[in-house]
Order: C-alpha cells, then sequence, then structure tokens
C-alpha cells in the first residue's frame, strides 16, 4: 500500500517549532517511501481560521523545503462529515445531548470531589423523546460518539504498545451545538477517505487517537499506524508552549536560521541518532527512523540552530549564493573570490551584506589611542587600489622595516584599521577585495 501521510494544522496561528516537528516527520516518512504527502488545513472553526494563516503555513512550508503533493481542507469538506454523523447515528453510535457548558462543569466538580474521574455520565442516553423535544425547543442539541467500553490498543510507532480504556475516556463531542463539526470527527473522515496510512502528531493526541480508532471502526474505515512524539520543552525541561510564540518559523527565518540548520535539528532531535548538518532533505528522509524516537519530552534550544546555521553557510558553494551575492552588486569578476573569504565568517546570509559594505565603502576603522600614530603612518604607506594577492604582504613587509613592529602589534592595528573589526578572513585574501583605500 502507497504511503500516505499528512501534517493537518489549524489555520489559527503562524507554525513553530512544535508544529515542525510534525510537519516533518510526516513529510520524511512519505518522502523516504515515495509515498504522498497532504497538507490538510483543519478549517472547520470559521472564527479562529484565518487566510494569512493559510497563506503564512504555506509560505513556511515552502521556505523549508516541505513541499506537498496535495491541499485538502476541511471546509470544503462539510458534506463529508454530515454523511458520516449520518451513518454514525443511523448505527446507533451518535447520540444528542443538550447539557450547557456550566451544567458540564459541575457534574466533573462533582466527579472529581468524589474522587472520580470527570467523565461523561450519559446522562442525555435516558432522555425519552419527549424531554429531548422539550430541550431542542429550548437550545440546540451537540452529538457524542458513543464508545464501546473496551479497552481500545494500538502499536505506536513511537510508544510502543499502548492500550486505553475506553470507560475511562468522555463519549467525545463530534458536532457542536451550533453545527459546527469538530475536529475528532472531521479528521477520521478525512484520513479514512484519503487512504492515509501514517499518522504522527504529538503526545497531545493519544487520548484522541484511542476514540478516533473506535470512530474509524465505526465508519467501517481503515486504521493506520499511529505514532505521537513527544513533545518539546526548553532546555532546561520547562514547558516550551508559552514561548512558542517567539519560537515561530517566521521569527527564526527573521534571525536568519537556515532551512537545512532547523530541519536537520528537528530530524533527530530527541531520538538516539546523532544531530548531523544534512545536506539535503533527500538526506535527512534517507536516513529517517521513527523507530529511534523516544517518549521522553525532548529539549530544544534554539541556540543550537546557529552553529548549525553557521556551518550550512560555510560549506555553501557559490552556485548557491550567485544570485543573492550579484543582487547587493558584488561584480561577477569577483564572486567567487568574495565568496570564498567571506563563506568562514557569517554566523547569518544577512551579514554577507555587511561584508559586501565593507569591501565597497571601506569600514569605519578602529584605532587604539596609543596606535593612533603607527596606523597613520602605516596607512601613508598605502597604495590606491586595485589591491592583489601580495598587497597585505608587501604593506605589512615595509611598514615593518620602516617602524619596527612585528607579530601581533604589526598585525593586529591593521587589521582594526582595515576592517573595523578584530577577526575576520585572512588579509592577504581580503585586501584584492576592497573598492577603496582604507582608512
Ligand atoms: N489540527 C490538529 C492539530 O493541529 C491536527 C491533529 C492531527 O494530526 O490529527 O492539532
Amino acid at each position: 500500500m502507497t504511503t500516505v501521510t499528512r501534517f493537518a494544522p489549524s489555520p489559527t496561528g503562524y507554525l513553530h517549532v512544535g508544529n515542525l516537528r510534525t510537519a516533518l516527520f510526516n513529510f520524511l516518512i512519505a518522502r523516504k517511501r515515495g509515498g504522498t504527502f497532504i497538507l490538510r488545513l483543519d478549517d472547520t472553526d470559521p472564527e479562529r481560521s484565518k487566510e494569512e494563516y493559510v497563506d503564512a503555513i504555506k509560505y513556511d512550508l515552502e521556505w523549508l523545503g516541505l513541499t506537498w503533493d496535495r491541499v485538502e481542507r476541511q471546509s470544503e469538506r462539510l458534506d463529508r462529515y454530515a454523511e458520516a454523523a449520518d451513518r454514525l447515528r443511523a448505527a446507533g453510535r451518535f447520540y444528542e445531548c443538550f447539557e450547557t457548558p456550566t451544567e458540564l462543569d459541575l457534574k466533573r466538580k462533582k466527579q472529581l470531589n468524589m474522587g472520580r474521574p470527570p467523565v461523561y455520565d450519559r446522562a442525555a442516553l435516558s432522555l425519552s423523546d419527549a424531554e429531548k423535544d422539550a430541550l431542542r425547543a429550548e437550545r440546540s442539541g451537540h452529538w457524542r460518539f458513543l464508545l464501546n467500553h473496551d479497552r481500545i490498543a494500538w502499536e505506536d510507532g513511537i510508544l510502543g504498545a499502548v492500550s486505553i480504556d475506553a470507560a475511562s475516556v468522555s463519549d467525545p463531542v463530534l458536532i457542536r451545538g451550533d453545527g459546527q463539526v469538530l475536529y475528532t470527527l472531521a479528521s477520521v473522515v478525512d484520513d479514512t477517505e484519503m487512504g492515509v496510512t501514517d499518522v504522527v502528531r504529538g503526545s497531545d493526541h493519544v487520548t484522541n487517537t484511542a476514540t478516533q480508532i473506535q470512530i474509524i471502526e465505526a465508519l467501517g474505515g481503515h486504521v493506520p499506524r499511529f505514532a505521537h512524539h513527544s513533545l518539546l520543552t526548553g532546555p532546561q525541561g520547562e514547558a516550551l508552549s508559552k514561548r512558542l510564540g517567539t519560537l515561530s518559523l517566521r521569527d527564526l527565518r527573521a534571525r536568519g536560521v537556515e532551512p537545512l540548520a532547523l530541519l536537520s535539528l528537528m530530524a533527530r532531535l530527541g531520538s538516539s541518532q546523532p544531530v548531523e548538518l544534512a545536506e539535503s532533505i533527500d538526506e535527512l528522509a534517507e536516513g529517517f527512523d521513527l523507530a529511534q524516537f523516544g517518549a521522553a519530552p525532548t529539549k530544544f534550544d534554539e541556540n543550537d540552530l546557529f552553529p548549525l546555521t553557521a556551518r550550512h553557510l560555510h560549506g555553501l558553494p557559490l552556485e548557491a549564493v550567485r544570485a543573492e551575492i550579484a543582487a547587493l552588486g558584488v561584480p561577477d569578476e569577483i564572486a567567487g573570490r568574495f565568496w570564498s573569504v567571506v563563506r568562514e565568517n557569517i554566523g547569518t546570509r544577512g551579514e554577507i551584506a555587511e561584508w559586501w559594505a565593507l569591501c565597497r565603502d571601506g569600514a569605519t576603522p578602529v584605532v587604539d589611542d596609543e596606535d593612533r600614530a603607527f596606523v597613520d603612518e602605516a596607512l601613508a604607506m598605502l597604495g590606491e587600489p586595485p589591491y592583489d594577492a601580495d598587497t597585505w604582504g608587501a604593506w605589512t613587509g615595509a611598514v615593518k622595516d620602516k617602524t619596527g613592529r612585528k607579530g601581533k602589534a604589526l598585525f593586529m592595528p591593521l587589521r582594526k584599521a582595515v576592517t573595523g573589526r578584530a577577526r575576520g578572513p585572512e588579509m592577504a585574501d581580503l585586501m584584492p577585495l576592497l573598492q577603496k583605500k582604507p582608512g
């Protein structure tokens, strides 16, 4: 059977690193097995779903290279959900309830006070037709799926054997009083009708999975393989939920994180395989193995993304940045030399422009007071560009002879005067790129 996976975000916000984990795992499984990866927008909530988030989700995934084979929108499939609801009704697995949120809350509190789990008591099942009619006149009912009270078991791709007592779970509400179809039903109908074979999602969905398995079976569908990855925490094990806003993919992009750095980390974090910088998404797909992931919460430290980003940039050939460099105005003849000098000295792509500004316009010299006279004297000995590979050696040699300075005392003040910084590329390599005389 061809593998079909899906990533199913609700377009109610921007994607963050937690969502990315789910998207990536599903994507890699499909790619590794030559299957299909569906982007499914869970947009049945008309109030919270926004088109701008749909666009942002697509933009983020494209930025990362996580391309989908097909997009599906739940808002366009409402008739399918209504049809499934009818079938559940006909099978006696769907019942109408009328409790208000306040009443349900009260019931839950009572149960908790009595030390019992807050499971819905199925009171609505004993309503007579007359009672239901009377209630319907007051408010519209919501619909619950009638769980079979047996154990629901599955072999989880990450957690191993999982089994949940259905009696410990409330019959899930699948249609709200206002008629809105809820995720639990919509997701099951989609997974079944779209032939989804593998569902990877966060471990916050484990209970959903249990109820969804029964719904799938009630609808006569094929139960996919389920796997639940652990949730991310901060580096100290602290909950990440509050900080996820600042860990959105668009923020990380703005901070210069490279897609392959992010993907390389997320494809391995929480698994027994070491994090290695991959050269391509195909390489990540090739080496991806869900079975290597553990159930324990996974520590995520955004700072790990920056060394990986820098390493990725250091390894990029000119071709990968040629257009970008040309757009900055770097002349074609020196593009290759410019890139080989600069790539080792940048942490993010944005810094390429800083180096070009330095080459084109010169830096604001940094000169310590005690070096002022020395630097002035040295600069007076430097001719006008163009410079070549010998310029630095010849210039510093002449300065050494004239001033008697050598080693660090000779080179460092000149480096700082020319580049405005204490560290950077080999000066002999940098000099030929300077378009203006420093100083
Ligand atoms: N829209 C759901 C969510 O974002 C999808 C969960 C699932 O993968 O089934 O949590």
